[in-house]
């Protein structure tokens, strides 16, 4: 894994997704190297390519004290906006633990008294060590990725991300601390759409951990991703190419059917499509 830091201009951006006003990434690349990543167009910005995703991390080390100059701009607009951590990069990457960007413009949104929703998605339970800031601030949540009810799955195509075990556990432990918590499940790659029933046991194991709601989101691969799976793992490229020529997506009342059945709440009232 190769490390480098650098300076940033700005690291607050204007986000075009769903539910959030702004992203923020705290790093370019990652560490986790997960096969299904669309974020590996952010090579080009540090002059690494597309094909060396998940081998390379730069530090944005100025990061924190430019956060902070955007914070107090967006205070002053008195907006109560969601800022979402982080949509191309993880921001509890285990370089995290030397550098704590993550924590330090976490502690940045408690010292400003931040209002508006702040959101991190994560793999990983190095967000444990900052339940004591997130503890202060005023409207968070903390979500996790799963795609597969399965360690040894995720352990081929999420390469070197923690296991779902230790996120599942994760997010029991932050419910127990009255942190909010969400799932995000997706997205849902053939393994779950050739075998429908592991998404039950998916389903069964976040509502388990007393997480209430989740977004669910279809998987919609680019041809490069899918090559990029179907040469990585002999087994899960016969499940891939054997679901070519069939729908590649679940249904989503089916979906619907089992959120309700572990009384999950699906969040922004849909599963996201990307080509809808
Ligand atoms: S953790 Fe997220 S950003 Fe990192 S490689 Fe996986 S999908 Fe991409």
């Amino acid at each position: 894994m190769k490390y480098h830091e650098l300076d940033c201009k700005s690291v607050i951006t204007k986000s075009k997704l769903p539910d959030t006003d702004y992203v923020v990434n705290p790093y370019v690349g990652c560490s986790f190297s997960c096969l299904y990543c669309y974020a590996s167009f952010m090579g080009r910005f540090v002059g690494e390519s597309v094909e060396n995703w998940g081998n390379y991390v730069y530090i944005r080390k100025n990061s924190v004290e430019i956060f902070e100059k955007q914070l107090k701009k967006l205070l002053d607009k008195k907006l109560k906006s969601t800022i979402f951590f982080s949509s191309v990069t993880d921001p509890y990457l285990p370089i995290e633990k030397k550098y704590q960007l993550t924590r330090k413009m976490l502690e940045v949104l408690k010292n400003n008294h931040y209002l508006g929703l702040v959101s991190i998605l994560t793999k990983s339970a190095l967000v444990l060590r900052d339940i004591d800031v997130l503890q202060e601030l005023k409207d968070v949540e903390v979500g996790f990725t799963i795609i597969s009810a399965k360690d040894s799955i995720s352990k081929a195509l999420e390469i070197k991300a923690p296991s779902i075990t230790s996120r599942l556990h994760a997010l029991s432990e932050l419910n127990s601390q009255n942190i909010r918590t969400y799932a995000f499940i997706g997205p849902l790659l053939p393994h779950l759409v050739q075998n429908p029933l592991e998404l039950e046991s998916l389903i069964s194991l976040v509502a388990q951990t007393g997480t209430k709601s989740v977004y669910v989101e279809q998987m919609n691969l680019s041809s490069y991703i899918k090559q990029k799976i179907i040469s990585s793992d002999k087994t899960l490229a016969n499940t891939y190419l054997s679901l070519q020529k069939n729908k590649m997506q679940l249904n989503e009342d089916f979906i619907r059917g089992l959120l309700d059945k572990y009384g999950l709440h699906l969040r922004l009232g849909n599963v996201i499509e990307h080509n809808k």
